[in-house]
């Protein structure tokens, strides 16, 4: 359906696309390009949201009871039509949400490579053997699904977070209502078309779009809902775990991160330069793993960083379906007001912004969320801008003048996501990766990265208990059944 000429897109409820019960819709802007409207995609309510569990609930005894290989089946053949639509569901994603093109099919042949590792799970050993007292009673454990599962995603990887929750949650034989961020729907649906081609039956998956403080919330209190993964911010995180666990659901948090790079005195300083930038940079800075401090060991201090701001400034910022740019727009307003607002807080605090620090609106630019590459220097430990995420292309650098004073900076936030040291010095690292606190530690590597076949997660504030990707997904998606069989 379309209005003018912009397409109308729908929800996916019980194996059909259905108009939501508001009648109402909401455009999706290219951030590249506020011109440009994508398409517009339905403003749903919590009605919408019941009739979404309701199709889930009745879908689950029939899909839970297939055989893991027919489940798997339906995986691989979603994998296969997934990457071979990489090209054009990646340029969506780019002109969605921003990234550079490379990022964008990169990113949804990652979402190939989770489809397929959970595709091969169900096939895997769900359970155990014990011995019991009585030698009569044969006596083991299963691992079976928990029913309706809710999923609510970011816009920052919009293929690959839905994925690698919608893979495990559906393999191991639950039923999904799947909220998406507002910002990102156009992925969401290409995302659920797919699934749909690859033959999943009615109500398996179902798609609900809207804003979160109505359809997410919807979800989080909706009594069949048995559990909920959800990955975003601490706020609304913090908010949905105590609503959902309140009435006993099961819930998974991925959170924000601060996470840090420490260049120690041996790094290779050109390394650490691309490393830095990487981190800090690509996807505009717009990621849980972003590089958002850098902690330089003295000696290095001012070398490092005269370089990185000329990396900084040689940066190619434009379009990302561009593929000669290396970073692209923020994904909306809102978010360019918020970063400059943190540009803004970090000078007041007394940090000095050394490039960047404003928004570009030369030529076309002017029509999209940019924002300059920004390094700030001066940058104390306890500045606000040490302390909390800004999710856009803002770095600080830290002087350090020990390691040990370099770990204890790095430590001292309240997340523990990501954290990388660059060192030739197995010493170092070794002392770093034991004593940093992060799920996911990187010696000479960028914070940003995780492969998609082992667990990812952070400590502190970023998560909560749980793992995700990898087999840690078994422990949030199944549940334990130990049975006495007695013979
Ligand atoms: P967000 O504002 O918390 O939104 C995340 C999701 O929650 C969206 O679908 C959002 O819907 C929905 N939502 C908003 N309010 C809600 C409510 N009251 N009840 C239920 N759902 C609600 O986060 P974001 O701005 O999209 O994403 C950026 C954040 O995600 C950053 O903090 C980043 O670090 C974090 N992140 C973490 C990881 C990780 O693995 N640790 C990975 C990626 C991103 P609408 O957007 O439609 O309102």
């Amino acid at each position: 359906m379309t209005s003018g000429t912009v397409r109308r897109y729908r929800n996916y409820i019980g194996g059909e696309w259905v108009e939501p019960a508001s009648g109402e819709y909401r455009p999706d802007i290219d951030p590249a390009d506020s011109r440009t409207v994508l398409g517009e995609f339905p403003r749903s309510t919590a009605e919408d949201v019941d009739r979404a569990v309701e199709a889930a609930a009745a879908a689950f005894p029939a899909w839970s009871s297939l055989s893991g290989p027919q489940r798997a089946a339906i995986l691989h053949k979603a994998a296969n039509i997934l990457e071979a639509r990489a090209r054009e569901i990646g340029e969506a994603l780019t002109r969605e949400e921003g990234k550079t093109i490379g990022e964008g099919v990169g990113e949804v042949l990652r979402g190939v490579a989770i489809l397929r590792y959970f595709a091969g799970e169900p096939l895997r050993p769900l359970g155990e053997v014990y011995s019991a007292t009585n030698p009569e009673t044969f006596l083991y454990t299963e691992r079976v699904p928990l029913g309706v599962v809710g999923i609510i995603t970011p816009w920052n990887f919009p293929v690959a977070i839905p994925l690698w929750k919608l893979a495990p949650c559906l393999a191991f034989g639950n039923t999904a209502v799947f909220k998406p961020a507002e910002l990102t729907p156009l992925t969401a649906h290409l995302i659920t078309e797919v699934f749909v081609e690859a033959g999943l039956p009615p109500g398996v998956l179902n798609l609900v779009h809207g804003p979160g403080s109505v359809v997410g919330e919807a979800i989080a209190r909706h009594p069949k809902v048995v559990a909920v993964s959800f990955t975003g911010s601490n706020a609304v995180g913090r908010h949905l775990y105590q609503i959902a666990s309140e009435r006993g659901a099961r819930v998974q948090l991925e959170l924000g991160g601060k996470n840090p790079v420490i260049v120690a005195e041996d790094a290779d300083l050109d390394f650490a330069i691309e490393l830095t930038t990487s981190g800090a940079f690509r996807s505009t800075g717009q990621k849980c793993t972003a590089t958002s401090r850098v902690i330089v060991l003295e000696p290095l201090l001012h070398e490092f960083t005269t370089r990185l701001v000329e990396r900084a400034r040689s940066l190619k910022v434009g379009p990302g379906i561009d593929p000669t740019v290396y970073m692209g727009p923020l994904v909306s307003e809102e978010q360019r007001q918020r970063v400059l607002g943190y540009i803004e807080i970090g000078e007041k605090e007394g940090a000095r912004v050394l490039t960047g620090g404003h928004e570009l609106a030369e030529g076309d630019l002017r029509y999209g969320f940019f924002v300059a590459p920004t390094v700030f220097t001066d940058v104390e430990p306890g500045m606000r801008i040490a302390q909390e995420e800004i999710f856009g292309p803002v770095v600080g650098i830290i002087r350090a003048r020990s390691l040990d004073e370099a770990i204890e900076i790095a430590n001292g936030v309240p997340y523990g996501l990501s954290a990388s040291i660059v060192t030739r010095d197995i010493r170092r690292a070794f002392a770093f990766a034991r004593r940093i606190q992060a799920g996911v530690v990187h010696i000479n590597s960028e914070t940003a990265g995780a492969e998609p076949h082992v667990p990812f997660g952070g400590m502190k504030a970023s998560s909560s208990w749980s793992r995700e990707q990898g087999r840690a997904a078994l422990e949030f998606f199944t549940q334990v059944k130990t049975i006495y069989f007695d013979l």
